[in-house]
């Protein structure tokens, strides 16, 4: 591996101009929307504007080896085309998750609106991917590895371009104190190439009249969320989906990822009823299901990518980025796990962050699950440990920055959109970096635990 130069050296920069530094940051995040809502505010989230805070965000981009975010960029489309060939396959999807499906509900839900799909015949000839495949450096095998492949509610192609600019911004303010070139900060597409694949799937529905529905978790605004959808969605003899009287062409889920989001059978309902429409679902059912992380370990499996791929050059790319992945039913692996739960994370079937299982609690879960018997084995799967470079960065929350060690994982995202044998787009859509401090295991944005970051080619 190219050694990555620290670029910041603590020591050599003064409070002073790290406060100008910070100051500039505030200034260009509330100019530019770099902000979320304040949750110490009372009214934020009810009035639009009201009680904003700046993103937590690192204050400078953080060294990542050129040649490491060149082969993320070019495995992008390879995993766009693999969820679309396994979303085809639902044999595969159904055998790969059918003991997964007797552990965990949700799982299960998803599947039977599968199987009905399946069974209906039910094809998507117009299919869009916005997918985010997230990646750690591990400094131990010098390699690239995947985290996970996200094909449903990525998060923040919207924050990951502001953050690059924000970057961008600030080292060509400062730059020649700080000993860094802007230019080396890649561009980042990642709000308009997300923005025009939706618009281009519009385009191919060809309804004029259709919208494009954003399903939103309850309160809030301007979208509807999947109850309101089965209160006021029908689907009509040639398939139209309609929601309030308006035709929908492009449904984008917002929600939907997680088992909170369907606290009733009205939404599981909704699900199935724009499943059954002709709309274009980002993501349908099945590349919803590719998503998972079951289907992932599957694939890490010999001989199971070569049942989607036939390109030898395009498999040995996207294995070259597979961690270890096994099933909770292979003894020898649960023995060493057991032994060495430090070198394993423990996953069930969830998306969203704060769900994992590390260190000392995967032992006991192991165990537990070996008094309890085989069937709830199924709910999880157990991963490979990444341990990436830690660097020294400066996070900036509330207004105020700390200086701390860190570690960091690139999201890359991808955009996918096909009609038919008519491929309209497939290509890497900018990038997300999130950074955390190295004493975190989890790494969710949302969830507390990471700040957003860009990345600073060496
Ligand atoms: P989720 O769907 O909840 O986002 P992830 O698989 O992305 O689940 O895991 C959440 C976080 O846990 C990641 O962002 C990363 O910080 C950490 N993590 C996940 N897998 C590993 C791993 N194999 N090694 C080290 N950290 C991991
Ligand atoms: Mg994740």
């Amino acid at each position: 591996m190219e050694s990555p130069k620290p670029i910041l050296d603590f020591e050599k920069f003064d409070d002073g101009f790290v406060q100008k530094l910070v100051y500039d940051a505030l200034v260009w995040s509330s100019l530019h929307g770099l902000v979320v809502g304040d949750k110490t505010h009372q009214r934020s989230g009810t009035v639009p504007g009201v009680g904003m805070m700046h993103a937590p965000i690192a204050l400078l981009p953080t060294p990542f080896p050129e040649s490491y975010w060149n082969q993320a960029c070019e495995v992008a489309p390879i995993f766009n085309e693999l969820v679309d060939r396994i979303s085809l396959d639902g044999k595969f999807i159904q055998d790969s998750l059918s003991r997964t499906r007797k552990a965990d509900v949700f799982t299960s839900r998803l599947l039977e609106i599968h199987s009905k799909m399946l069974e209906s015949n039910k094809r998507e000839e117009i299919r869009l991917g916005l997918h985010r495949s997230d990646y750690m450096l591990d400094e131990e095998t010098k390699s690239l590895l995947q985290i996970e492949m996200n094909t449903i509610s990525c998060s923040f192609p919207g924050f990951g371009r502001l953050v690059t600019e924000l970057h961008q911004s600030l080292l060509r303010t400062h730059g020649d104190h700080l000993g860094l070139d802007s230019k080396r900060v890649p561009r980042n597409g990642s709000t308009s190439q997300f923005a025009d694949a939706m618009a281009k799937a519009w385009l191919e529905y060809n309804n004029p009249r259709a919208v494009v529905m954003v399903v939103v978790q309850p309160d809030e605004r301007n979208m509807k969320s999947l109850a309101e959808v089965e209160t006021e969605g029908r689907v009509h003899e040639d398939g139209t989906l309609t929601v309030a009287g308006q035709a929908v062409s492009v449904v984008y889920y917002r929600s939907g990822y997680t088992p909170r989001d369907y606290p009733s059978e009205s939404e599981w309902n909704a699900r199935l009823l724009i499943e059954q429409s002709s709309a274009v679902k980002c993501p349908s059912i099945a590349y919803h299901l590719a998503g998972t992380k079951k289907i992932q370990q599957e694939l890490a499996k010999p001989g199971v990518l070569e049942r989607f791929m036939d390109n030898k050059d395009d498999i040995a790319k996207l294995r070259k980025c597979f961690a270890g992945l096994w099933s909770l039913d292979d003894p020898e692996i649960i023995k060493k796990a057991i032994e060495k739960p430090e070198l394993f994370v423990m996953k069930p079937q969830r998306e969203g962050g704060g769900n994992n299982i590390y260190g000392d609690d995967v032992r006991e879960n192991l165990l537990r699950l070996q008094r309890e018997g085989e069937e709830e084995n199924a709910a999880y799967i157990l991963m490979q440990r990444i341990f990436p470079k830690v660097s020294n960065v400066f996070l900036l929350r509330d207004g105020v920055y700390h200086k701390d060690q860190a570690i960091s994982e690139l999201g890359v995202y991808g955009a996918y959109l096909r009609n038919k044998e008519r491929v309209i787009i497939n290509e890497h859509s900018g990038y997300l970096m999130r950074t955390k401090v190295s004493s975190s295991d989890e790494g969710g944005v949302a969830a507390g635990y990471a700040v957003l970051d860009s990345i600073y080619l060496n």
